[in-house]
């Protein structure tokens, strides 16, 4: 058992997901009947991506991440099947589903806009736990993905994993995030869900 957080967005018969970490079949199930545009990935880490490739094989849908996380996406596994990152390893063995590199599609940058059913997301470069981590942001749903970087109750991600940046993640928390509203709900990467005011008191560098 994993402790990440799935998120699966539907609007009628369409859907994406947020970092499929493992249980493809479970994922599988709450995507039901519904089209699966696309997979969105905040970060490379294996626990946010394990059931990626088993999804695509069965819905042959978009995979989005950002540009300078991709290239660990694509080799996370090296010619051995061995992770690259090797403390994702254990991750690895643990995974309830095969899993193999997976090509990108789409190569996200700060700003970049998805648009889902109507609604935008925009993309929101947020280095620190991984160099290329991004959060996805809908002002119109009032919600942001947060990944590995804000945790509920003042947290935010580690920076000692490898690539990781204390001073990347600092600097992301104090700028990154100026023009969210307090209102803004923020699903975690793991844990429970939060809303700014909440992390805008308890983060010593959120503002
Ligand atoms: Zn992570």
């Amino acid at each position: 058992m994993l402790h990440t957080n799935c998120y699966l967005v539907s609007s009628d018969n369409n859907c994406f997901v947020v970092d499929p970490g493992d249980d493809a079949d479970l994922i599988s199930r709450k995507i039901a009947n519904k089209n699966l545009d696309f997979i969105f990935v905040t970060h490379c880490h294996m626990d946010h991506i394990g059931a990626l490739y088993a999804l695509k094989k069965k819905y042959d849908c978009d995979v989005f991440a950002s540009e300078i996380d991709s290239p660990f996406i694509e080799s996370a596994l090296n010619a051995d099947g061995k992770c690259t990152q090797h403390i994702d390893n254990a991750i690895l063995l643990s995974l309830k589903q095969e899993f193999q590199n997976v090509k990108v599609d789409k190569k996200l940058k700060d700003k970049d806009v998805i648009d889902f059913c109507g609604e935008k997301f925009e993309v929101i470069l947020t280095p620190g736990h991984t160099p290329g981590s991004i959060c996805l942001y809908s002002s119109g749903q009032d919600i942001l993905f947060a990944g590995d970087t804000l945790f509920d109750g003042g947290l935010y991600g580690r920076c000692d994993l490898m690539r990781g940046c204390e001073q990347d993640m600092i600097w992301t928390l104090k700028n990154a995030f100026v023009n969210i509203p307090d209102s803004c709900k923020i699903f975690c990467g793991h844990n429970t869900s939060s809303i700014f005011a909440k992390e805008r008191i308890l983060n010593q560098f959120l503002n």
